[in-house]
């Protein structure tokens, strides 16, 4: 087998994961790509049979970067795995068309009234799926009669505030809230603005995760460039960066800057530099000296091993650590203002008995579930989070739409809807907004974010239509 093979990418993660065995029952329900990895890997050793080559294909498209796994190198491994396959085999064009969320949503919004009749037609919408490779099943959300840009547009969001003091946002919505839930980045609006934050909406793109997660390097790296390029020049004017989307947050923050660090622009760029020593994050200090945030590691030891190799490391380090370290997620920016008494309190009252799943990219963030503790102000509204974090909803993006990946993303979820069925809540609050397409698919609940009930609450109208 060649060793630059995108077969032998994946047997070499096949075999770290085997010889480990830690996942082998802690990710048996909230993971497909895990419990396949180890039936094939069990297989081999009964049968003396070489797991085959469409094996080892199939098993690479399990993984969604949900992250829930604890390995960080295996993760972002398997996305390159799935990345060689892609740039040696080709991408199917009905999946290229459904990972470009934001070409794909432009074109169905541009008409919206149209796009829902041909979908809710029975028959038309069968054909449509049929032919875009979507589960006949799956429900194609309704795309709302205007979109997020017209209200921003007429709110001005698009020109940078003239406000030399205090804080400055640059807010990334996400193709989701842009173009399938305005109400969520409306929200978000309202909210930041009711605590004196000026709100700014740069030019953006799809973050890249949809792309990076069916191997299109090329598109995610131009997506990422793009949106690189204008949130770095927003970083460089005094504004923090805000997602109400925890994957694009996840996306921004972390994802982006992986290997970084190790970067010879970063190291070169080290005002306190040490001569033989490189200063990285301080999770990869095992044996350092501890300096805050970071260590500093002998160069001859770890300068071999530590590379810039992340997923976007064909882009300029410095701009991926600018952007990753100005980023926030909306709830952790909002606990923040909380921190400084410089969060208002919710005024009405929102009779309410909700469960709130915190997404898998929120936990990935390592910034706690802000939103709980925000809500507890709202008078009136009984709020109780789901623990557990081996739960997922089970969409992974996309997978959930395609034909093949329905039921078992269907499978996947049905924990996490039988554990929020325990609760009996008038409604389901999440953060994230494809949870909410899988909430939609699987539950009868009203499913909102929870920046909808900061902003209903703040002004007296908390249900709004969409
Ligand atoms: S993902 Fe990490 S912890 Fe889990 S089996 Fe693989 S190497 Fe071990
Ligand atoms: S990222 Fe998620 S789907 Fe991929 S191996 Fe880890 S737990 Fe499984």
């Amino acid at each position: 087998m060649n060793p630059e093979s995108p077969e032998n990418q994946i047997r070499k993660i096949v075999d770290a994961c085997a010889d480990c065995d830690d996942c082998r029952f802690m990710m048996d329900q909230s993971c497909l790509f895990l419990p396949e990895l180890f039936r094939l890997y069990d297989r081999e050793k009964e049968t003396g049979q070489e797991i085959p080559p469409e094996d080892l294909r199939h098993l690479v498209d399990l993984c969604n970067f949900c992250a829930l796994c604890p390995c960080r190198n295996v993760r972002t491994d398997i996305m390159k795995a799935k990345t060689a396959f892609i740039e040696r085999d080709g991408l199917d064009w009905r999946i290229r068309a459904l990972q470009d969320v934001e070409r794909l949503s432009k074109v169905c919004g541009a008409y919206p009234r149209m796009t829902n009749r041909l979908f809710q037609n029975r028959g038309m919408g069968s054909v449509i799926k049929k032919g875009g490779g979507i589960h006949p099943d799956r429900s194609v959300p309704r795309f709302p009669d205007s979109p997020f840009s017209r209200w921003a547009e007429k709110q001005d969001l698009k020109n940078k505030s003239r406000k030399t003091s205090g804080r400055k946002a640059a807010f990334f919505a996400g193709c989701t809230g842009r173009y399938l839930f305005p109400e969520v980045p409306r929200a978000a609006v309202e909210v930041l603005r009711r605590n004196q934050v000026a709100v700014f909406l740069p030019e953006q793109r799809c973050c890249g995760m949809p792309p990076m997660l069916e191997g299109d390097r090329d598109l995610a790296l131009k997506l990422a460039e793009f949106n690189l390029d204008q949130l770095g020049q927003a970083v460089d004017e005094g504004y923090d960066i805000i997602c109400s989307c925890p994957t694009c947050g996840y996306l921004l923050k972390d994802v982006l800057k992986e290997g970084a660090y190790h970067s010879s622009a970063f190291q070169e760029s080290v005002e306190d530099a040490k001569p033989g020593y490189m200063k990285v994050p301080a999770p990869f200090g095992v044996g350092g000296s501890m300096d805050e945030k970071f260590v500093w590691l002998k160069t001859s030891v770890y300068g071999n091993l530590l590379k810039d190799d992340g997923y976007f490391s064909d882009l300029d380090p410095l701009q991926r650590i600018r952007v990753a370290e100005h980023t926030y997620d909306l709830g952790e920016y909002l606990s923040m203002l909380c921190r400084e008494d410089a969060f208002e309190k919710p005024i009405h009252s929102i009779e309410t008995r909700a469960v709130y799943y915190p997404p898998c990219h929120l936990r990935e963030q390592e910034v706690g579930t802000p939103y709980p503790d925000l809500l507890s102000a709202v008078p009136g509204l009984s709020v109780e989070s789901i623990g557990g974090s081996f739960y997922c909803c089970g969409i992974a993006g996309i997978m959930g739409f395609k034909a093949e990946f329905h039921d078992a993303s269907l499978q996947m979820g049905r924990p996490l809807m039988e554990k929020i069925a325990e609760y009996h809540p008038d409604l389901i609050l999440t953060d994230c907004l494809s949870c909410r397409l899988q909430f939609n698919q699987m539950t009868d609940y009203e499913v909102r974010h929870p920046v909808e009930i900061l902003s209903g609450s703040y002004s007296g109208r908390p249900r709004r239509p969409d």
